[in-house]
C-alpha cells in the first residue's frame, strides 16, 4: 500500500483534491457519483458490475505479473468500480464499513480475528 501523504498545513481542500487517497471512502464515493454517477445510472447497475469483475480480473493479473503501478491501478480501478456499484445500488460504502468491521470481525467480533484459521 502506497504510504499516505499528510495534508499541507494551511492547505485548503478542493472540491476534488488532485489526491484522491486524501479522501475519506465517504468523500470518495461522492466524489465517484460527481464524476461518473449519471454515465453510471446510464449503463445500469449490471453492467457497471460487470466492470468492476472485469477489473477484479485484472488485479489478478496485476498480483501475479504486474509491477508494483499495475498493482496500484488495478486496485484503484477495482475499488472505483465497486463505489460505482454501490452508488447505483443505494448502499452507503462508508456506512456499511463500519456497520460490519467497525466492531471487529463480523463474525467473531473480536479485533484481531479469533475466528478458526482457514486456508
Ligand atoms: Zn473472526
Amino acid at each position: 500500500m502506497a504510504a499516505r501523504r499528510a495534508a499541507k498545513p494551511g492547505r485548503r481542500r478542493a472540491r476534488a483534491p488532485a489526491d484522491p487517497g486524501l479522501l475519506t471512502v465517504r468523500e470518495f464515493q461522492r466524489w465517484m457519483e460527481e464524476r461518473y454517477g449519471s454515465r453510471d445510472r446510464e449503463r445500469g447497475i449490471d453492467r457497471t458490475f460487470g466492470w468492476f469483475v472485469e477489473e477484479v480480473g485484472e488485479v489478478s493479473r496485476a498480483l501475479r505479473k504486474g509491477t508494483r503501478d499495475d498493482r496500484e491501478r488495478e486496485f484503484a480501478d477495482a475499488f472505483a468500480w465497486l463505489v460505482s456499484v454501490a452508488n447505483l445500488a443505494g448502499i452507503d460504502v462508508a456506512d456499511a464499513l463500519a456497520r460490519c468491521y467497525g466492531a471487529g470481525c463480523p463474525k467473531c467480533g473480536k479485533s484481531p480475528c479469533a475466528c478458526p484459521f482457514i486456508p
